[in-house]
């Protein structure tokens, strides 16, 4: 059997957060977290460098992952329809 790490780098998913999650700091804790699923679900608008402005082209509207009004389906908390981030995909 692989070791987790050696799974978990080919391809980064909620699965392999939890296991490091469980051998880090308990179950417990792990539950505490998945009480709110869309917020644990989500990356930090500072993880993936979200700006409020566009780069060129690419803006949120314009991005496979936008959630009209104002929101991402991956990046956490309120998306401009005119903000960019490093994970852009275009629609
Ligand atoms: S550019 Fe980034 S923040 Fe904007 S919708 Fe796409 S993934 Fe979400």
């Amino acid at each position: 059997m692989r070791e987790a790490t050696q799974i978990c780098s080919a391809e980064i998913t909620r699965r392999c957060l939890l296991q490091g999650a469980t051998r880090g700091i308990g179950a417990a804790t792990v539950l505490g977290m998945m009480a709110s699923p869309a917020m644990a679900s989500k990356i930090p608008q500072s993880a993936v460098a979200y700006r409020a402005t566009p780069n060129a082209a690419q803006h949120c509207d314009n991005c496979r992952l936008w959630e009209p009004p104002n929101a991402c389906k991956t990046v956490d908390g309120t998306i401009s329809p005119q903000g960019w981030c490093r994970i852009y995909v275009k629609a």
